[in-house]
């Protein structure tokens, strides 16, 4: 039915899961399919990176990077440009794609390509702006400089969830930034990936600068390899905290740098001033769109004692319309899980909520048709309940009351994770409350806008068990470079700092 749609994007009914260089083949054994999650039918299958495969393609990546660090951050930019040209003309097959392997509906999986479009764009400008300081030396004829440096070949794990985007907040920047990128995808989206990728690497041959972008396909065991290779200085992992947790731990034990953007659990706080109309749309956005499959996704809704009843009734009659359905028609608003684990890791969570107490007002149910359909679930709960403290990759919203603006704020943080978080308010003192310092504890705090929906040009991050990572926008771009202060005498006197003395006699 779609198979125009990989025709179009250069995928038959086998491929290789490395790419870098034109004729570079995947060798792993068996070739694995990734599955439709509207269907439940088996996609185009792809053979994965063998470890041998894998260190063919890092020691391309530090060969690369050799050429690539002293190619000028604007000629790499310029790279970038096409790359970014390339993916609008193709922004329409690529988001189908997307949508296909995700279960993402058309407009966000089209969004996904849009977003690494913006990247590409951004990423033009700060090819310009690399910039570094000048330092004030406190020593007569001196001077400091503070300049940026390429990093070098860098690992991109990335999550089933935002197939490219992700690797486009990592790789667009880095690419300019000089070094080389090894991408692992998720191996429940490796066609999405493998089309990205071919598209990248015929502009890199293009432009005389293959082996800059590189793809190797594969699972945790192909994680573990990345990890622990010390030929990648910086490693930057997108996906669960147990995930987060292994690699923060590996790489740490090697001294090189992570870069972890992990799982949210992610509040909205609803107060008296709020407009109610904003607030109900926006939350269900958050909590229900993707099918409650982002980092981003609203969890938890805490809403003042005073209109909690009525938001849970206007939210359910939201939930009862919601259209869901087939992913690519343009009528659906919520499209299937990734998996027969998600829906079963969903229904397991709702049991447990129930067994702790907590009431399924709507939703929770798996729809009569074949592939992974879930109604979105609302439920009454009390943050004291374990269950609301668990990231669950699925479309369940823990609505709880607060009486006093202290005590949501506390609620809001009192989960491990520490991504985004939303307030709606029309008051101004509990929006600058919820924006200072003993307010939100999240990476993203949002005042009248929901928790999921970020712009690139924002550093997107979160704290605490989410990782601390910085990507995207911003001067992200730092992670991505080595810092180097630089002082040049240009005296003929070789004071030292401090005022200390060190006289020598010669003779
Ligand atoms: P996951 O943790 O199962 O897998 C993510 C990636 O890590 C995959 O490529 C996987 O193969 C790899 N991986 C797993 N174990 C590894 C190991 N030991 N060593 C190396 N690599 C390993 O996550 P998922 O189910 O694909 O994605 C959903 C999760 O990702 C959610 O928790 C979500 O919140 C999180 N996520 C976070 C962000 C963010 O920016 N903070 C964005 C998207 C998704």
């Amino acid at each position: 039915m779609f198979e125009e749609v990989f025709r179009a994007l250069g995928l038959a009914e086998l491929n290789s899961g490395v790419a870098g260089v034109e004729g570079d083949i995947a060798t792993g054994e068996p070739a694995s399919r990734s599955i439709n999650p509207a269907t439940e039918e088996p996609l185009p299958a792809v053979r994965e990176a063998s470890f041998a495969d894998y260190d063919r393609v890092v020691d391309r990546a530090v060969a690369a990077f050799e050429r690539w660090r002293t190619t000028p951050a604007p000629a790499r930019g310029e790279v970038v440009r096409r790359i970014g040209e390339t993916l609008r003309a193709r922004k329409a097959e690529l988001g189908l794609l997307v949508t296909l392997e995700t279960g993402k509906i058309r407009s966000e999986g089209e969004g996904e390509v849009q977003e690494m479009i913006d990247m590409c764009d951004f990423a033009v400008g700060l090819s310009r702006q690399l910039h570094g300081l000048t330092i004030a030396s406190e020593r007569p004829r001196h001077r400091m400089i503070e300049q940026w440096q390429p990093l070098g070949p860098i690992g991109v794990i990335s999550a089933f969830n935002f197939p490219v985007a992700v690797w486009a907040w990592n790789a667009i920047i880095a690419a300019v930034c000089g070094d080389t990128i090894v991408w692992k995808p998720s191996p429940r989206t490796p066609l999405t990936a493998i089309a990205v990728a071919g598209i990248v690497q015929s502009i890199a041959r293009e432009n005389g600068c293959e082996g800059v972008f590189n793809l190797v396909v594969g699972g945790v065991d192909l994680g573990e390899r990345m990890i622990a290779d010390p030929r990648l200085p910086l490693i930057s992992a997108t996906g669960s905290c147990a995930m987060g947790r292994r690699v923060g731990e590996v790489v740490a034990r090697r001294l090189g740098r992570s870069l972890l953007e992990l799982g949210g659990n992610n509040a909205i706080i609803i107060t008296p001033s709020a407009s109610l109309d904003l607030a109900i749309r926006a939350t269900a956005f958050a909590a229900v769109g993707t099918a409650g499959q982002r980092c981003t996704t609203a969890r938890r809704l805490i809403v003042h004692d005073t209109l909690h009843d009525q938001v849970i009734e206007r939210l359910a009659a939201v939930y009862q319309r919601l259209p869901i359905g087939d992913p690519w028609d343009p009528g659906t608003l919520i499209g299937p899980l990734i998996s027969q684990h998600a829906v079963e890791t969903m229904r397991s969570a709702l049991e447990a909520a129930k067994n702790q107490g907590a009431e399924v007002v709507v939703g929770g149910g798996r729809l009569d048709r074949p592939g992974y359909f879930v109604t979105p679930a609302l439920v009454r709960a009390r943050p004291e309940m374990p269950i609301v403290a668990v990231e669950t990759f699925a479309p369940i919203l823990y609505v709880m009351k607060y009486a006093d603006l202290d005590e949501a704020i506390a609620i809001q943080n009192g989960v491990e994770q520490g991504l985004t978080s939303a307030i709606f308010t029309n008051d101004l003192r509990e929006a600058e409350r919820f924006l200072s310092a003993t307010g939100s504890d999240c990476g993203i705090a949002n005042v009248n806008i929901g928790t999921s929906g970020a712009e690139i040009g924002g550093a997107f991050g979160g704290e605490k068990a989410t990782g601390g990572g910085r990507e995207a926008g911003s001067d992200s771009w730092k992670a991505y470079m080595r810092r180097q202060t630089c002082t040049i005498n240009h005296g003929d006197q070789p004071p030292l700092a401090q005022g200390v003395r060190f006289d020598i006699s010669e003779g």
